[in-house]
C-alpha cells in the first residue's frame, strides 16, 4: 500500500467542538487547514456521547417528571410506557441532525478531513492510520484537541457489558432495575436523572462527603433534598471496593459509614471523572511536554513548550468542558494565522443539568473563604419568586457574591429549574465588570426566573422590596 503524503497549514488533531472550531477559524482566516478524527463523523465526546445525547434524554426525563408532578395541580396523566428502541432512535437523530451540520461546514469552508488516529512522528509531521493505509501530514503548524477518555478503577470487570461507562449509559441498550453509579460528580447525577425517569432504582456512591464536591454546599441543599426522596440510596464518603460478575448482577462491595458491605445490582454506572489524552498520541515524537497525568501544558496563547504546536480543551487541564474548549481553539487557531489573541476569559460557567440545574461561575464562596477574600453575598430564595411558584417549584436559590468596597460581582451560583440557562447573565455581568447597582437597576421583565439575579443584587444594595429585610436602626 503506497503511502499518501500531504500537506497543511494548519493541522488540527481532534474534531471535537474545540477541534473543529479551531479548523473553521482557521479555514475563515484564509489558511489551508487539515483536520484529523479518529470517527467518521465530528462533534466529539460531546456531541456523539457526551453533552447532546445526554441532554436529549434529559429533555425527555423532564417531561416524565412534569407529567407526574402535574398531578397535584389537577392534571392526570396514564403512566407512560416507554419504547425504548424510539428514545433512542430521537436522541440519534438529534446527534445525526448536528453531524451533518458539521459535514456542511467542514464542505464549505474546504477543511480537509481525514478519519483516522493521529499520532506526531516528529516536530512538523503526523502519521494517521485510516482504513486504507497510513497518511502522512507535514504541517506548518498544528493545534492539538485530543480530549480525554472516562477514568476507569482499576480491578473491575470492564468486559462486563453491565458495568458501564457514560458512553455504555447513554448507548439506552436496558433500563436495569437496580442500577448503582459511581461517582456523585455532573456525568453521574445527569445520567441518574435520566435512568430515574425511565423506571431504575438508582443508588449513587460518593467519596466526598457531598456530591458534585467543588461546588457551594447551599446551591448542592436543594438537588439533594430532591434525589434523597426519588433514589433508593446516596451513600457519602464511601468507596467502592470491589465488582464482581455474577449471573444475577453485578456484585458491589463498600467500605463506608452508611453503606452495606455488598449489594446486588443489575448495572453499574463508573463516572469518576475523566483522563486527558496527552499520552495517547505520540507526543514525545514532535518533543511536545505532557506531564504524569496526560495534560500538556499551554501558555495564554495555547502554545506548548513546541512553538508551532497548540494545544486546547481537555488535554489542556480543567475544567474539561466543550465551551471552555471551543474558545481556546478559536485562540489558538488566531495565534496560529497571525493575530494577536489570547485566553482572557474571567470564568468558564459550570451547568449540572440535573433537576433542579445547578449553575455557578467565577468566585464560589467555598473558594473565597479559603482565599480569605472579603465579599458580600445576597441569596434570593425562588420561594419568593411569583414565576417559580407558579411553575411548582419553590426549592431554588440565587445567590450573588460581590466585592466588599466596589459592589462589583466576583461570583454567582443558581440552583432551581433553568440556572442553566439563568448563569449566562451573571457571566456577562462579570465580564462587563458589572457592580450590585448595574445588575438591580437593569430591569428584568415579570414575572421572570431571571429576575431572581436582579433580586439577589438587591438583597445586597438593600433595595429589596420583594423580601423584608430587617434594617439595624444603628
Ligand atoms: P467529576 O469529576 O465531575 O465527578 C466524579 C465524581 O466521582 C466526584 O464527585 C468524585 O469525588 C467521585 N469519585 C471519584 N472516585 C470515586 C470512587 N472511587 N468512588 C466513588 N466516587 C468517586 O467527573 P464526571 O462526572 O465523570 O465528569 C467528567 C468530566 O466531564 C468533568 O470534567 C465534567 O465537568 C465534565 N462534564 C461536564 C458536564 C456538564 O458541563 N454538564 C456534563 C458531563 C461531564
Amino acid at each position: 500500500m503506497s503511502e499518501e503524503v500531504l500537506h497543511a497549514e494548519i493541522l488540527v488533531l481532534g474534531g471535537g467542538p474545540g477541534g473543529y472550531s479551531a479548523a473553521f477559524r482557521a479555514a475563515d482566516l484564509g489558511k489551508q487547514v487539515v483536520l484529523i478524527e479518529r470517527y467518521p463523523v465530528l462533534g466529539g465526546v460531546c456531541l456523539n456521547v457526551g453533552c447532546i445525547p445526554s441532554k436529549a434524554l434529559l429533555h425527555t426525563a423532564h417531561i416524565i417528571h412534569e407529567a407526574e408532578e402535574i398531578q397535584q395541580h389537577g392534571v392526570s396523566f396514564n403512566k407512560p410506557t416507554l419504547d425504548i428502541d424510539k428514545i433512542r432512535a430521537w436522541k440519534e437523530s438529534v446527534t445525526k441532525a448536528l453531524n451533518d451540520g458539521l459535514a456542511g461546514l467542514v464542505k464549505q469552508r474546504k477543511v480537509k478531513f481525514i478519519q483516522g488516529s493521529g499520532e506526531f512522528t516528529g516536530p512538523d509531521t503526523l502519521v494517521v492510520n485510516t482504513d486504507n493505509g497510513a497518511v502522512t501530514v507535514r504541517f506548518n503548524q498544528a493545534i492539538i484537541a485530543a480530549g480525554s477518555h472516562p477514568t476507569k478503577i482499576p480491578g473491575f470487570p470492564y468486559d462486563d457489558p453491565r458495568l458501564m461507562d457514560s458512553t455504555g449509559a447513554l448507548a439506552l441498550k436496558t433500563i436495569p432495575k437496580k442500577l448503582l453509579v459511581v461517582g456523585g460528580g455532573i456525568i453521574g447525577l445527569e445520567m441518574a436523572t435520566v435512568y430515574h425517569a425511565f423506571g431504575s432504582e438508582i443508588s449513587v456512591v460518593e467519596l466526598m462527603d457531598q456530591i458534585i464536591p467543588g461546588c457551594d454546599k447551599d446551591l448542592i441543599t436543594p438537588l439533594f433534598r430532591r434525589i434523597k426522596k426519588q433514589y433508593s440510596n446516596i451513600w457519602l464518603e464511601t468507596r467502592v471496593t470491589g465488582i464482581e460478575s455474577q449471573p444475577d448482577g453485578l456484585k458491589v462491595s463498600f467500605d463506608g459509614k452508611d453503606a452495606p458491605t455488598f449489594e446486588l445490582f443489575d448495572a453499574v454506572l463508573v463516572a469518576v471523572g475523566r483522563r486527558p489524552n496527552g499520552k495517547l498520541i505520540g507526543a514525545e515524537q514532535a518533543g511536545i511536554q505532557v506531564n504524569e497525568q496526560g495534560f500538556i501544558q499551554v501558555d495564554k496563547q495555547q502554545r506548548t513548550n513546541v512553538s508551532n504546536i497548540f494545544a486546547i480543551g481537555d488535554i489542556v487541564g480543567n475544567p474539561m468542558l466543550a465551551h471552555k474548549a471551543v474558545h481556546e481553539g478559536k485562540v489558538a487557531a488566531e495565534v496560529a494565522s497571525g493575530m494577536k489573541a489570547g485566553f482572557d476569559a474571567l470564568t468558564i460557567p459550570s451547568v449540572a443539568y440535573t433537576d433542579p440545574e445547578i449553575a455557578w461561575m467565577g468566585l464560589t464562596e467555598n473558594q473565597a473563604k479559603q482565599e480569605g477574600i472579603d465579599y458580600e453575598k445576597g441569596v434570593f430564595p425562588w420561594a419568593a419568586s411569583g414565576r417559580s411558584l407558579s411553575m411548582g417549584r419553590k426549592e431554588g436559590i440565587t445567590k450573588i457574591l460581590s466585592d466588599k468596597e466596589t459592589g462589583q460581582i466576583l461570583g454567582a451560583g443558581m440552583v432551581g429549574p433553568n440556572a442553566g440557562e439563568l448563569i449566562a447573565e451573571a457571566v456577562l455581568a462579570l465580564e462587563m465588570g458589572s457592580d450590585m447597582e448595574d445588575i438591580s437597576l437593569s430591569i428584568h421583565a415579570h414575572p421572570t426566573l431571571s429576575e431572581t439575579f436582579a433580586f439577589a443584587a438587591e438583597m445586597i444594595t438593600g433595595t429589596i422590596t420583594d423580601l423584608y429585610i430587617k434594617k439595624d436602626k444603628n
